[in-house]
């Protein structure tokens, strides 16, 4: 029966290890939850690091670890502390996670990182290898792993792999700063499905892909020689009804019963019962604003002096990766402000925060979700922010406000929230106010929409969304209408090959004999390439006709000493193997001295454009331009021409990162079919990558072998990934002559 592999950095247990005796529990996180439907039953399993280094495990304890952990369905991927220390604290810690957030000054370019980034990427890689059956689908999670898509699709290229990434991705301008990122979007790439939790991150990552890779980006797909990839948002949800319940549970509690932190709340709430306790909860994390947000609230009670002691912070700092210079840097000044602030405002009954930096049990917060009538959470960039959610969740009597930052992922989702921009102290006071004075009513109102929309888009469902996606990419997969020639087809066509008496294949030049170049004068083919198609045309009942959209005279002079056909610019000219030119009937070029200046003015408003002027044809390429501009254009420009065009016998036809105006008779299905006329082939071959090749594909007998090169909508009857494939076709001919 075939599973799901979940892959994280951590996996969801805690392991402690006392007196030579070892614990492990299973961990509750969000993520843990989501999955919960997925992972269980024996039908799925769970790769990643317990939590310990090998250093940290006796020797006679490692063998139980991993049986604990396969009591979990858990499979533990043991790590050094040299390897926690350079991949996890050093690559994904000081370099990715800065940079994904935006802040560049704290992020760091250190090859070592680098390396052990890649050798721990691979580790994980191999211990999913290890247990990856056919058929099984594997979602691997978040920043740490993002080279292990590749990893898997290099030795498993069957495989259905989907990808999150639960942190931002920033604009290219910033990703583009990364010495390693060609290699780190190749490696994500090795997907089917990649989830963001907002539209944003999914478009910033699209147009790195589309800019860096120059890979081909229709809407949400990235279109790679061998797949498609699609990139989607599903942004992530809570345990909606864990925290509901909490919250309910809390309520129904006796005052024997109440932990010690309500009781010092309630103690605060009898003696002031007009002020209000403003709620702070994150990971000591400068991406969470913390020192910004003490800062706002010291710039809230100077400008209203009126709210001393009406108001209070309540302050939760989770202590976070204090192994990182940047971290333990936050914490003194954090430390600072609040002493500072403190000290400034304090009254003999009144301090303005109270500051907690420790993590808490689920009952503490509880406590604070519940008690705190304002939730300040003011993250300068945050991928969802789920303390957002769990503080709606909890007000199960509806009241409360939730102040939140427009930079957390989470602000997307919850537009009733009082939305802030974290930088701007002004209008985080302004809030504080109109959350200190807001009518129960509107809360209410407004808490309402919060949590019916949180309760329907739930963790699970969150999970089951992207499971779905993940499984649609095979289906899809599997429909696709061509077959992918695989060496048991190849041989099929071999053999009937061999026993044809006369054969002819139509070869397509760009895209499928070469690989696109940015200039198309630097395409030339190799000698092997020439000695290849010689060869295949040196035999009696072997005709081979390159066909390409190319002009004449390039075409002509690359070829000039193989004797072989060739059909240029589409139709317009062919050669015979004896070196003649000819054009063919009805073509005329009276047309093109009104349709040129149209697409210069194109080309200077578009660089990297540039004409390219055939005998009979005008070519637009756009292939060097900003990919999307270059789209935009490219849309505008066959607005306009097919406008300018109408009745005249011309058709603009779109390539790969080209228009192409020339004259309807002419095409590649016209020309082929033409060489067939009066001729009984008993094998026909055509194979292309482009647009202009469909023509061939559908103007062919049915019993042609049509190729289309790479995954892309066609007629024709087959596909194979890239050109180094087409050689490999090719040779394979050649030797069954
Ligand atoms: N949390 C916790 N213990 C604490 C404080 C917070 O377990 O003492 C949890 C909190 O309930 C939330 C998570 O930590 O689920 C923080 O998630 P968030 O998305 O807000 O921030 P992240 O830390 O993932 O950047």
């Amino acid at each position: 029966m075939s599973k799901t592999i979940i892959i994280s950095n951590r996996l969801p247990l805690q392991i402690s290890i006392e007196n030579n005796h070892l614990d492990v529990t299973p961990s509750v996180g969000g993520l843990a939850t989501g999955l919960k439907s997925f992972h269980k039953d024996g039908d799925s399993i769970w790769i990643g690091w317990p939590g310990l280094t090998e250093e940290e495990i006796p020797e006679n304890l490692k063998d139980e670890v991993q049986k604990k952990a396969r009591e979990e369905n858990c499979v533990a991927v043991h790590l050094t502390s040299d390897e926690i220390d350079g991949f996890y604290y050093g690559f994904s810690n000081r370099t990715i996670w800065p940079l994904f957030h935006y802040f560049m000054e704290y992020t760091e370019s250190d090859d070592q990182f680098w390396k052990s980034y890649q050798e721990v990427n691979q580790k994980y890689a191999d211990e999913i290898l290890e247990h990856y059956e056919d058929g099984d689908v594997i979602w691997v999670h978040d920043y740490q792993l993002l080279l292990v898509p590749k990893m898997i699709r290099e030795k498993a290229p069957e495989a259905v792999i989907g990808f999150f990434n639960h942190i931002p991705f920033p604009s290219y301008e910033v990703f583009r700063t990364l010495p390693w990122r060609e290699k780190v979007l190749e490696g994500v790439l090795g997907t089917d499905l990649i989830g963001f939790h907002t539209y944003d991150y999914e478009r910033h990552f699209l147009s790195s892909v589309s800019r860096i890779l120059r890979h081909q980006v229709d809407f949400n797909e990235v279109t790679l020689p061998d797949r498609i990839v699609k990139v989607d948002s599903f942004p992530m949800g809570i345990d909606y009804k864990k925290f509901e319940q909490a919250a309910l549970d809390h309520f129904k509690s006796t005052s024997e019963n109440q932990s010690e932190l309500q009781r010092r709340l309630d103690h605060h709430l009898e003696a002031t019962p007009e002020a209000k306790m403003i709620l702070s909860i994150d990971r000591l994390d400068y991406t969470k604003g913390i020192a910004h947000r003490i800062r706002a609230y010291e710039y809230f009670l100077d400008k209203n002096p009126e709210y001393i002691e009406k108001v209070r912070l309540v302050m939760l700092a989770v202590p976070s990766r204090s192994n990182v210079p940047q971290y333990r840097r936050l914490k003194r000044e954090v430390d600072e402000l609040v002493g500072r602030i403190n000290g400034k405002f304090s009254t003999v009954s009144w301090t303005p925060i109270w500051y907690f930096y420790r993590s808490m049990p689920f009952e503490n917060l509880i406590d604070l979700y519940t008690t705190c009538e304002i939730a300040l959470l003011t993250p300068i960039r945050d991928g969802m922010n789920l303390v957002a959610k769990e503080y709606v969740a909890t007000r199960t009597d509806r009241t409360g406000v939730l102040i939140l930052s427009e930079m957390a992922g989470a602000a997307h989702e919850m537009n009733e929230a009082l939305i802030i921009n974290p930088n701007n102290f002004e209008q985080v006071a302004e809030a504080l106010k109109t959350a200190f004075h807001m009518p129960k009513e509107e809360q209410m109102e407004r808490n309402k929409m919060l949590q019916k929309r949180l309760r329907r888009y739930s963790v699970e469902k969150w999970a089951q969304d992207f499971m779905k996606a993940l499984r649609g990419t095979k289906e899809n997969r599997d429909s696709f209408k061509a077959t992918r020639i695989t060496s048991e087809i190849s041989e099929e066509i071999m053999e009937q090959f061999k026993k044809a008496k006369k054969k002819i294949l139509f070869i397509d030049y760009d895209g499928t004999l070469v690989n696109f170049v940015n200039k198309p004068e630097d395409a030339e083919p190799d000698a092997d390439l020439k000695e290849l198609i010689r060869t295949l045309n040196s035999s009696e009942d072997t005709h081979v006709i390159l066909i390409s959209g190319r002009d004449k005279n390039t075409l002509g002079s690359w070829w000039r000493d193989i004797p072989v056909e060739l059909i240029s610019e589409h139709g317009v000219w062919m050669r015979q193997i004896d070196g003649e030119w000819e054009l063919s009937e009805n073509v005329k070029s009276e047309w093109m001295d009104a349709v040129r200046p149209v697409i210069e003015n194109f080309v200077d408003r578009t660089p990297g454009t540039f004409i390219e002027e055939k005998n009979y044809s005008l070519a637009w390429h756009y292939r060097k331009a900003d990919p999307q501009l270059g789209e935009i254009r490219a849309n505008e420009l066959s607005n306009v021409l097919k406008e300018l065009i109408s009745n005249r016998g011309l058709s603009v036809l779109e390539g790969n990162k080209v228009l192409e105006i020339k004259s309807s008779d002419v095409n590649k299905g016209k020309a082929c079919t033409k060489k067939l006329v009066g001729e009984n082939y008993d094998f026909i071959f055509a194979i292309g990558d482009d647009w202009t090749d469909e023509y061939m594909f559908q103007e062919l007998p049915e019993t042609a072998y049509t190729v289309k090169v790479g995954i892309r909508k066609t007629s024709a009857r087959y596909y194979v990934e890239g050109t180094p494939k087409v050689r490999t076709l090719l040779e394979k001919f050649r030797d069954n002559l």
